[in-house]
């Protein structure tokens, strides 16, 4: 039905976006198509994205600057908040709950889809660690399978070099995204955390 290559090219682009299906991917497309001047500086932010925004080399955060602020900023050094997604990270920084560092993991372990420890910034946070500085570490993944096990794996294998390793309260309902996690919510669970 669709006579054109380049749209059609773009709708395989679209739909390689997550919660993007092939009628949201038309209706965003023909979008596009009415507005010109729109897709210009879409295709610009996309481009000084790509090109600025990079991980930061310690916490893995997102960053322009490599190591991020909160890496290079004047915060509490004993402790570390291990997140999943950097987009978690954020969430936190917004409650402004949290005075300590973070670290992000790039994912969840989840056998069933194949992701192991390995594939995890897990290594680089067992580095950080034994530099010496970090007191407690916060966990803080999500409140799903692959986020409990997560924890679980991570308690197991922090927990015998010393480290106190804490756990967001359950302020946040089972099954929750610590991303979309309101400031009020997660002020709380901050507070709360408890010991493993
Ligand atoms: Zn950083």
């Amino acid at each position: 039905m669709l006579h054109s290559k380049a749209l059609i090219k773009l709708l395989g682009e679209l739909k390689k976006l997550p919660g993007v299906g092939e009628k949201t991917a038309i209706r965003l497309a023909f979008h596009l198509l009415k507005s010109p001047a729109n897709v210009s500086a879409l295709a610009d932010s996309l481009l000084e994205v790509s090109a600025k925004v990079r991980f930061c080399s310690i916490c893995f955060g997102i960053t322009e600057d490599d190591p991020c602020p909160v890496c290079s900023g004047d915060r509490d050094e004993s402790l570390i908040c291990v997140v999943e997604e950097p987009q978690d990270m954020l969430a936190i920084e917004r409650s402004h709950a949290f005075q300590g560092r973070y670290h992000v993991l790039q994912g969840a372990l989840s056998p069933l889809n194949g992701v192991t420890p390995a594939q995890l910034k897990i290594a680089e946070l067992i580095g950080r660690l034994k530099q010496g500085e970090v007191k407690e570490v916060v966990l803080a993944t999500n409140f799903s399978v692959e986020g409990e096990a997560t924890t679980l794996y991570l308690t197991r294998l922090l927990k015998p070099l010393g480290i106190k390793v804490t756990r967001l309260a359950h302020g946040i309902p089972t099954g929750h995204d610590i991303e979309y996690v309101d400031v009020t919510t997660m002020q709380r669970a901050m507070e709360g955390r408890s010991e493993l």
